[in-house]
């Protein structure tokens, strides 16, 4: 059987065997730790989390991250960090759906109450726990760096196909995490103005990870995906597990962005005035009214013209949008 298949039927655990070099435990469904075993003398290791499918119709992380679980377990590629591989939300996996009951990626950091309880809501408990476990490993406490790449794809188009978000921070962004981003050849970055539910932000938030959402492009249904539009990714990550920093960026243009205002939903009377297939990333004119509901609009002001994630569908209370501006 294949690993997706294994995944789905919550056989990976049973099926998977390690090379002695990597302690392997399973911490829950679809959550493995790997700890090298042979370290390498007066060095510390890093620690990495890479998660996938949080949105369960997201497959082609999901299938990334299987290769590197693949390559790892066969030995052809070393580790040399403290390793957490997250599948997500495997329900929603299964049904091809974002999610079961609400959005796990907005429950993050205890939000989760603000939910009724469902799939998500215990799902978003037991991975905090999960990370508080995995960060009070003895071999994990005593890291240098933490970084988590939380993968996903857009549901729209975007003017740029792949970029990663950064969640906010008090303290600085990590100049190497931002230059390995750059290596990875996505095409943007877009820096966050204010906390949120997210699993990257909970990580930066709570555990001082360098943290981040990264978009690696439009997703189809598990098997259909053409990997090696990702493969920039999958190089990215292997190089990243490996410790090597070996990639070196070959595109040209990588902007930045920062989010200066989030459009949130607050009334049935919400309207977006924008086609719903605005890609991310387009810019809109100076003055635009480009969403309105009871008692309240948003105009496009310079410098902030650009739309991420525009979404009138959103339930109510959540964010149908962020306008960026562009970091020169
Ligand atoms: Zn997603």
């Amino acid at each position: 059987m294949d690993l997706l298949t294994l995944l789905l039927e919550n056989k990976l655990e049973d099926s998977l065997p390690f090379p002695p070099a990597l302690k392997a435990s399973w911490l829950a469904e679809g959550v493995l730790q790997l700890l090298p075993q042979e370290l390498p003398q007066e060095k510390k290791l890093d620690t990495l989390i890479i998660s996938a499918g949080i949105h369960g119709n997201e497959t082609a992380p999901v299938e990334i991250v299987l290769q590197l679980l693949s390559q790892l377990a066969q030995g052809s590629l070393p580790l040399r960090h403290n390793l957490l591989l997250i599948f997500g939300n495997l329900p929603a996996m299964r049904t091809g759906q974002r999610y079961i009951d609400n959005d796990l990626n907005r429950m993050f950091g205890g939000r989760q109450q603000n939910f009724p309880p469902g799939n998500e809501t215990n799902r978003a408990i037991e991975l905090e726990s999960i990370i508080r476990q995995f960060f009070s490993e003895p071999a994990v406490m005593d890291s240098n760096k933490y970084r988590h790449l939380d993968l996903h794809t857009a549901i729209r188009g975007s003017c740029h196909e792949q970029f990663a978000l950064l969640p906010y921070q008090t303290r600085g962004y990590a100049a190497d995490f931002l230059q390995w981003l750059e290596d990875s050849d996505i095409d943007a970055l877009v820096f966050h103005n204010s906390a949120g539910g997210t699993f990257s932000h909970f990580t930066s938030e709570y555990f001082n990870a360098d943290s981040c959402t990264l978009e690696i492009g439009k997703a189809l249904p598990f098997g259909q995906n053409d990997l090696t539009r990702f493969s920039n990714i999958a190089t990215a990550l292997q190089d990243l597990v490996a410790g090597s920093f070996s990639i070196r960026r070959n595109k040209r243009v990588f902007k930045r962005y920062r989010v200066v205002d989030a459009i949130i939903k607050q009334h049935d009377s919400f309207q977006l005035n924008i086609p719903e297939d605005t890609k991310n990333f387009t810019e809109l004119p100076d003055g635009f009214d480009i969403a309105s509901q009871q008692n309240q609009s948003w105009k496009i002001l310079s410098p902030a013209n650009f739309i991420l994630f525009p979404n009138a569908q959103v339930a109510i209370g959540l964010r149908a949008g962020l306008l960026l501006a562009q970091l020169t």
